[in-house]
């Protein structure tokens, strides 16, 4: 019965951008997604410098790029307070890649499916049970499949983590929004009137231009939907339009229309046994600074390659679990700024003055900086605990190095095949011994933060440093025994 190394449940953007990650180490895995077509709805409008880097390392970028549009001004994401001068970012991508959600799930089913992975659509998991040796999962329809791993990339009411009873805290929805792409008989310009009006008053209300004449409308809903998988119709939206904007703008019909909440939850554990947790099913929480789609791909990506170690055999003690303990202070991290988003959007005296206050501390470099390196996810620093030479590379280690120009080439082209890198510029190092999992680049670094870096396949630096046996450790413990 056995039918893949990986199942992943779920085919949105962690489940295919994980996906490609196995593939990319010949795992043979398999995806289930529940609806038989993709999903239209238009909720990700776009991309972070940390995913837009992630593509690059992949050799994704270029597709993307032909897909989207590039708005510069990164860290306006905190509820709409903007620092007054751009940020300069320590990164070739210090943009916002603008691109609609359906269109990055597009790209990224198709790379995984490009790389030999199969999904099979309409397929809807129900059921799992865990031994020593693997995961059994069931399907609707009754029918049985069995994997060695299973990844639950099935959204924010994920079926896998509860099946793997893995708590789910937080706090439950106290407001629900409607989101549509509409079309009105309302001139563009009065749109924009309407609606620069109405959000003098209401944070929470939106509507602007969403390409081939739609508009992409925003609005409060009367109240929290008691089952919030039925769409909401489109009377439930004109009715909400009126109520918030004294206009309906002439709707008649929609291309989508969905529905999403204020709710904050975070996966107890990311993983239990054999079943692990990625994306929305492991946190989710409302929309504001754009963060959950971004979470969703960099989950994938750090759990992609220690994954596969394990399918291949070589993975070392403690590799597994550092999946969790590396991600979930991220998304801990997320929660902290959507909910103070939260707080900043709300129209009492008291939020109203915090979010004065923080309008004036915006204007000071180091806080602008802070806050733009934390929404573009450029400031992950994982905590590594030791790996390298302090005095060296004071703050390196655990945190992902930008794109070098090299003698060949730059540096994230040479990480397109997902391998472990030594980047040496003295040439004085080995990697023998580990030489089918690491690369070993001698090259002139141009701007040289330490003696040489080690790289993980996900681009976090493991270890920095010059003396051979620190090396050997390191390698050690991110890509196991020597030989293996
Ligand atoms: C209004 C709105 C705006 C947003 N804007 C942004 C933004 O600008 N930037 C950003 O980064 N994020 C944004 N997000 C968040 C983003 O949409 C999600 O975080 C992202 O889709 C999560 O991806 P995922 O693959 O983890 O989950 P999902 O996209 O929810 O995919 C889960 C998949 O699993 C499938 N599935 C569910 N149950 C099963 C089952 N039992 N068996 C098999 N398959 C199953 C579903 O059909 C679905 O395809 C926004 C969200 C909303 C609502």
């Amino acid at each position: 019965m056995h039918v893949a190394d990986v199942i992943v449940s779920g085919g949105g953007p962690t489940g295919t951008m994980l996906a490609a990650e196995l593939r990319l180490h010949g795992v043979d895995v398999l995806v289930l997604e529940r609806d038989p077509a993709p999903n239209p709805a238009v909720r990700s409008l776009g991309l972070h410098p940390r995913s837009i880097e992630i593509l690059d390392q992949r050799g994704l970028l270029e597709r993307f790029l032909e897909n989207g549009q590039q708005y510069p001004g990164v860290g306006g994401g905190l509820a709409g307070i903007v620092p007054p001068r751009p940020v300069q970012l320590d990164s070739a991508h210090g943009y916002i890649l603008g691109i609609p959600q359906p269109v990055t799930d597009r790209l990224l089913a198709e790379r995984a499916a490009e790389l030999g992975a199969e999904i099979r659509r309409g397929e809807s998991l129900t059921g799992l049970e865990q031994d020593d040796d693997g995961v059994t999962v069931e399907l609707s329809d009754g029918t049985a499949l069995r994997s060695h791993w299973l990844v639950g990339c099935d959204g924010g009411r994920s079926r896998v983590r509860t099946l793997a009873g893995i708590g789910f805290p937080g706090e439950a929805a106290t407001t629900e929004w409607l989101l549509g792409e509409v079309a009105v008989t309302a001139s563009p310009e009065e749109v924009a009137a309407v609606s620069e009006e109405v959000r003098k008053t209401h944070r929470g209300f939106g509507i602007g231009p969403a390409g081939d004449g739609l508009f992409r409308a925003v609005v409060p809903a009367a109240s929290v939907a008691e089952d919030r998988t039925v769409p909401p119709a489109l009377e439930e939206f004109r009715a909400q339009l009126l109520a918030y904007a004294g206009t309906d703008f002439g709707l008649h019909s929609a291309r989508s229309l969905t529905r999403f909440t204020d709710a904050t939850r975070l996966a107890e554990r990311y993983r239990q046994g054999r079943v692990f947790l990625a994306g929305d099913a492991a946190h989710v929480h409302p929309p504001l600074g754009g963060q959950g789609l971004n979470l969703g791909i960099q989950d994938a990506f750090n759990l992609g390659w220690k994954l596969a170690a394990a399918v291949d055999g070589w993975a070392p003690e403690g590799l597994l679990d550092s999946y969790g303990a590396e991600r979930r202070p991220v998304a801990e991290e997320v929660l902290t700024l959507t909910r103070a988003q939260s707080v900043l959007l709300q129209p009492e005296p008291g939020p109203q003055a915090v979010r004065r206050l923080l309008t004036e501390l915006v204007e000071f470099d180091d806080v602008a900086r802070f806050l733009a390196e934390r929404i573009s996810g450029l400031g992950i620093r994982y905590d590594l605990g030791g790996g390298g030479d302090a005095d060296a590379a004071p703050g390196l280690v655990g945190t992902r190095l930008r794109d070098l120009p090299l003698a060949q080439g730059r540096l994230y082209e040479r990480l397109h095949e997902g391998r472990g890198t030594l980047l040496d510029p003295s040439g004085s190092l080995s990697v023998a011994g580990w030489a089918d999992r690491v690369d070993h680049l001698v090259e002139t670094i141009p701007a040289p933060e330490a003696p040489a870096v080690l790289l993980r396949p996900d681009g976090y630096v493991a270890w920095a440093g010059d003396e051979q046996r620190a090396l050997e450790l390191s390698l050690a413990r991110w890509f196991g025994a020597a030989g293996a």
